[in-house]
């Protein structure tokens, strides 16, 4: 994978308004200090909230509690898929339409390896709604960003276009939604953490990124001590570590689209996994 862009991806990221420059012969070394503007694009602000840090504070003294949904650590995809259709473990599944599982190269029931792992928070309405994450306004933002990658959920068209450059499969840390999309309380996230646990597992991501507060507390509070304090800027620009995969830390598109300024700092983040897998 290469991050020299072209004239397409550079075409594509001006239409989402992000101006991007990376010197001719970028060095690894130099991929935190990646120097992205971004401009302000107009776009109606997405319905999912801005996830506080309330919820993920307290989910690790909860985590001892309900840290094992029977089983799920020995299922293989298929068997996963089910149970998060069928899991009634906490009261989320009263109100959902639909549980939200995953979408991507390894949706299917042949789970396979992927190169991109996109971990998002909560399903919004919309996403119960379509049983399928990140849709709407965040959903069209993510998607051209992964494009402007060569990456997209949707493999198929990409080989057929010839731009593929790696697979991806994207995902949320809760797989039901909350009612009114409020934010989740520590005993469901704490509930629910076994699924994403053993997503990641089971299609052995090369990097995971992931995407807004709850996501990086569910992901990196056994290796980051104070995770939980941190503002999520202070654990951008760097790589961490979710077992031994590397995990990048963002903005969640549903944020960006409120924020527009930021969506050069999620490019940018995008430009630190890219080149962080082309230095593996
Ligand atoms: S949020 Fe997770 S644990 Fe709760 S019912 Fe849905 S799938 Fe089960």
């Amino acid at each position: 994978m290469t991050l020299n862009l072209d004239t397409r991806q550079r075409a594509m990221l001006a239409e989402m308004g992000v101006r991007v420059w990376l010197p001719q012969s970028l060095e690894p070394v130099e991929l935190a200090h990646v120097q992205v503007a971004s401009q302000e694009a107009s776009a109606s602000p997405a319905p999912q909230p801005v996830r506080s840090q309330t919820a993920a504070q307290a989910l690790e003294p909860v985590l001892a509690q309900f840290q094992a949904l029977e089983g799920v650590a020995e299922m293989d995809w298929p068997a996963l898929q089910a149970s998060v259709a069928e899991c009634r473990a906490c009261g989320l599944c009263n109100s959902r339409k639909n549980t939200v599982f995953g979408a991507g190269v390894a949706a299917d029931a042949t789970p396979q390896a992927v190169d991109w792992m996109i971990v998002g928070e909560v399903p919004a309405a919309a996403e119960d709604e379509q049983a399928t994450p990140f849709v709407g306004d965040a959903g069209v933002l993510l998607d051209n960003m992964l494009r402007a990658c060569g990456l997209s959920r949707t493999p198929d068209a990409e080989k057929e276009s010839g731009r593929e450059k790696g697979s991806v499969f994207v995902t949320n840390v809760l797989k039901c939604t909350t009612p009114g999309n409020r934010n989740p309380k520590p005993e469901e996230l704490a509930q629910c953490l076994p699924y994403l646990q053993r997503q990641i597992a089971l299609v052995q991501p090369k990097i995971i990124v992931a995407m807004g507060r709850l996501a990086a507390n569910a992901l990196l509070q056994a290796t980051v001590s104070d995770v939980q304090s941190l503002p999520l800027g202070k654990l951008r620009g760097q790589v961490h570590r979710y077992n031994n995969t590397p995990v990048v830390v963002t903005y969640h598109p549903a944020y960006v689209m409120r924020n527009l300024p930021e969506k050069g700092k999620v490019w940018a983040d995008l430009c630190l996994a890219m080149a962080h897998l082309q230095a593996l």
